[in-house]
């Protein structure tokens, strides 16, 4: 008895071990949740200077009408050099870009890379790039009605619009968003409705953009209400990174149309934990309130989150805010995105620093998108080393090594 609890006591103290390098650096994270007093100093600079009452703030409506799209207006919030104002404005002539002032209010102004920066506002390493093409995945020859992307047997794209409230500076569909927001005519949405109807095998329907979010209620109701007429359409996916860049959004009025139209899911995008924020907290678990099961699909990118400590820390927040991690992408060679480009080693090396130091509700899946639309491919750290007849070689999340003996199936009807 008492030497089963010096073993597990023991066994206790290496576990902690385990853990302590994490422990040593989490504190040092910048984590939105804590930084609040900071968001709000931004925020009543930005009101001030915009003009605004706090019910603008709270009004998406404002937020997407007042995005900042010109250097000359963003010098007046964050501090930029002559240089810096007019490469921005060079990009921008190339590369769209916009930020909410919501977003805008997430930067720390005393961090050199902040990530909420990097992540919005143009650098001028965008242009001077020449590898990377604009459609990786080749989306334009998986196009096979309206604004159908359709990749898979059973689930499909469509593509609503090109509007967001902020354009990432990572984009991978950056070749959609051209220079001026256009949602989606209706007899595109329509077409693809069509098609979907005709195609008895697709089960489940994505919405993406663009973001889908920045239709209005009844444009989204519309199509909600459309796909929910068709049988075969078991399940609704919503993409959209407002519960990030643009939470007021998420509003009564929304998450009370939705609900009437389950099973609806809706993943979202947080890249970094300083975006997870009072805000966005509460855009999330309004959403979650009305049903509405949440994922996060990240994306691997240089400077911002290819760290495994960065990475643990995002998916803790996410779950605190109930949201499933789901997927890290592994950024593709995107003309003016190369930037943020990592190698393959840095996402397996996440992945080995999740399984068994954290519970596997924090866990994604790694991801690397196939070239010409083939596909997403998952990929593991190494966990079976080599195999035989009679047994494989297992490796533990600490490095053990095992043999395991590997038991052939029976017949079933040959023993019941
Ligand atoms: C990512 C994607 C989906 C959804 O894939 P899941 O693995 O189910 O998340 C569906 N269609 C296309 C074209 C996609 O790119």
């Amino acid at each position: 008895m008492e030497r089963k609890r010096e073993i597990s006591l023991k066994r206790a103290d290496e576990l902690k071990s385990r853990i302590q390098d994490y422990l040593d650096v989490k504190d040092s994270i910048p984590k939105g949740l804590y930084m609040q007093d900071m968001f709000e100093k931004s925020k009543k600079k930005i009101m001030q200077i915009l003009n605004a009452t706090e019910s603008d703030w709270n009004d998406y409506k404002w937020q997407l009408t007042n995005r900042i799209t010109d250097a000359k207006t963003l010098s007046k919030f964050i501090n930029l050099s002559d240089e810096e104002i007019k490469q921005i404005d060079e990009v921008g002539k190339k590369f769209r870009w916009a930020i909410s002032p919501y977003y805008l209010s997430l930067i720390n102004p005393n961090d050199k890379y902040d990530p909420i920066k990097l992540l919005s506002i143009p650098t001028i390493l965008e242009l001077s790039e020449s590898d990377g093409h604009l459609d990786p995945m080749g989306e334009e020859y998986t196009n096979p009605a309206g604004s159908i992307t359709r990749r898979y047997p059973d689930r499909l794209i469509i593509n609503v619009t090109n509007e967001c409230a902020m354009y990432c500076r990572h984009c991978q569909r950056r070749r959609n968003i051209g220079q001026k927001d256009q949602h989606k005519s209706t007899e595109i949405i329509q077409e693809s409705i069509d098609y979907i109807k005709s195609c008895k095998e697709i089960r489940e329907v994505l919405l993406t953009g663009g973001d889908p979010l920045t239709l209005s209620d009844e444009r989204l109701e519309w199509i909600l209400k459309e796909l929910r007429q068709i049988p075969h359409v078991e399940i609704i996916r919503i993409g959209s990174r407002t519960p990030v860049t643009m939470p007021q959004r998420i509003t009564d009025n929304l998450v009370n149309m939705l609900k009437k139209y389950h099973p609806i899911y809706l993943n979202t995008h947080f890249n970094h934990p300083q975006e997870i924020t009072q805000e966005s907290k509460k855009a999330c678990e309004k959403l979650a309130d009305a049903g509405i099961p949440l994922g996060n699909q990240a994306v691997l990118l240089n400077g911002i989150n290819n760290d495994k400590y960065i990475m643990r820390a995002l998916n803790h927040e996410l779950l605190k805010i109930r949201v499933k991690p789901y997927y890290i992408f592994h950024a593709k060679q995107v003309k003016g995105t190369t930037h943020f480009n990592t190698s393959i080693d840095d996402g397996l090396e996440i992945m080995e620093y999740l399984r068994g130091y954290t519970s596997g509700m924090a866990i994604p899946t790694y991801i690397v998108n196939a070239p010409k639309g083939q596909g997403k491919t998952p990929i593991f750290p190494q966990y079976i080393l080599s195999r035989g007849k009679d047994y494989v070689m297992i490796r533990t999340w600490e490095g053990n090594v095992i043999k395991y003996k590997n038991n052939p199936t029976v017949n079933f009807k040959d023993i019941y």
